[in-house]
């Protein structure tokens, strides 16, 4: 069910099995696939949604803010606040992550994963399929036939490595999840609803 938080009594305690902060790309893709993963087992699903249905400048508003590394972009106004989240204009450009994304390296802050790439993918399929793609396969030798021939050069295929994009519709996860949380069947949308904080209850694993 879309409920609007608003309209809550003040101080209402709701109770959930699981919760999940916002409903953009991260947010409802998880809602969608635990929505599959947990049907018939009697568990609550709640999500969080900080905005409406539609862009509101109120909401938008709460992401004033400097966004490092890339000044020519806003911050309230390149990323999305409500239902839907960012996915609501993104571009839709799609490829998986390189090794190099997951390594440590001393000019990028904060870099370095736990895991590598290899562990996502078995996890592409899934992925291609959230986002309206073809299929998981981007390698230049699947799409050797469908893009310009000088992709096909062996020559410049060793100075120039191919890399395959694959272009989303561009996915809406607003419109094309919205039944999931709608028809209820265990899982709320809470809209209006802004995390403020998190108060865990389990000492931190490290
Ligand atoms: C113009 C543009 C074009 C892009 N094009 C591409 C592209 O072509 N390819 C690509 O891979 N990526 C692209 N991106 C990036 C992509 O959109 C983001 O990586 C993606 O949306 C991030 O998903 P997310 O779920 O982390 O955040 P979002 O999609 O932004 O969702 C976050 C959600 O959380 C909600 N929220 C925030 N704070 C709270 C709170 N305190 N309480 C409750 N809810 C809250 C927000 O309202 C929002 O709904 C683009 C981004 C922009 C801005």
């Amino acid at each position: 069910m879309l409920i609007d938080a608003r309209t809550l009594p003040e101080g209402i305690e709701i109770e959930t099995d699981l919760c999940i902060v916002g409903s953009g790309v991260a947010g409802l893709t998880l809602a969608q696939a635990l929505d599959q993963a947990l049907a018939g087992r009697g568990l609550r699903m709640v999500v969080l949604e900080g905005g409406g249905l539609d862009y509101d400048p109120a909401s938008q508003a709460l992401y004033e803010g400097r966004l490092l590394g890339n000044p020519a972009a806003g911050l309230d106004w390149s990323r999305l606040r409500y239902f839907g989240g960012t996915s609501n204009h993104w571009g839709g450009y799609c490829r998986p992550l390189d090794g190099i994304d997951f390594a440590e390296r001393s000019w990028v802050p904060d870099s370095g994963w736990p895991i590598d790439g290899s562990s996502l993918e078995p996890y592409y399929a899934a992925a291609a399929d959230v986002l309206d793609l073809a299929g998981p396969d981007f390698s230049a030798d699947h799409w050797r036939g469908s893009v310009a021939p000088v992709f096909g050069r062996e020559d410049l295929g060793r100075a120039l490595p191919t890399r395959i994009f694959q272009q989303s519709p561009p996915t809406r996860f607003g419109e094309k999840y919205r039944h999931v949380v709608e028809r209820g069947h265990g899982i709320d949308a809470h809209l209006w609803a802004n995390v403020v904080e998190i108060e865990p209850t389990l000492p931190p694993t490290r």
